[in-house]
């Protein structure tokens, strides 16, 4: 597998914190920053310079479609490179986890997931406080 960003000509080097998107027919590799760009992407918030969206797609690693945690639609896996964190997400609350927007309900149904690691980044209590709320940024 290839470890690194597949963004045209990201020079980003941290394999380790890389981010996984697989809709069961392809597999996207970002970077943080990048997945940023294709969080926006979902929410139509990408200047047009960006457009066609540079990135190299790989075929599905996962055999199922996914569905939402949040929503029961059809969805796509999140998850680190190595596996630690997973979420299975609609694109559109895939990008609200990323963009740090979640609302409070959807907050607490993904931190109540006794599957995760609470320790997941986007997760982390620096962007939400206890009831789900989002903090300034
Ligand atoms: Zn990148």
């Amino acid at each position: 597998m290839s470890l690194k960003c597949g963004w045209k000509d990201c020079e980003y080097n941290v394999p380790e914190i890389l981010k996984v998107v697989d809709d069961g027919n392809e597999r996207v590799i970002l970077c943080p920053n990048h997945m940023v760009g294709y969080a926006l992407d979902i929410q139509g918030d990408l200047s047009e310079e960006h457009y066609p969206l540079p990135i190299t797609r790989l075929k599905s690693g996962i055999p199922f479609k996914p569905v939402c945690e949040i929503t029961r639609d059809a969805g796509v896996v999140f998850r680190d490179i190595d596996g630690r964190a997973e979420f299975h997400l609609s694109k559109e609350n895939l990008a609200k986890l990323v963009l740090r927007k979640l609302n409070p309900s959807d907050y607490k149904l993904l931190i109540s997931n006794k599957n995760r690691n609470q320790d997941t980044f986007e997760l982390h209590d620096d962007f939400y406080d206890s009831e789900g709320v989002q903090m300034q940024d």
